[in-house]
């Protein structure tokens, strides 16, 4: 597979959106696995992937985006 932005071969693909990107473009953000409420605060804890590889290009966002169209 080669790199969405270069062309050059991809070292690694966008745990976000699936592109593949090549070593110079690849990033890192950090992947919420899966959210959850504490139980002593009112605050949601979330288990999280460090360094995980993004790709520049997608936006993922930071809250849960209501869906109404898959009803
Ligand atoms: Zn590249
Ligand atoms: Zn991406």
């Amino acid at each position: 597979m080669k790199c969405w932005q270069c062309e050059t071969e991809a070292r690694g693909v966008c745990r976000f959106c699936g592109r593949a990107v090549c070593k110079p473009h690849a990033q890192t953000m950090n992947y919420i696995v899966s959210v959850y409420p504490s139980q002593s605060k009112k605050v949601l804890k979330s288990l999280v992937v460090a360094d995980a590889v993004f790709c520049g290009n997608c936006k993922p966002q930071p809250e849960p985006l209501e869906t109404p169209y898959l009803d």
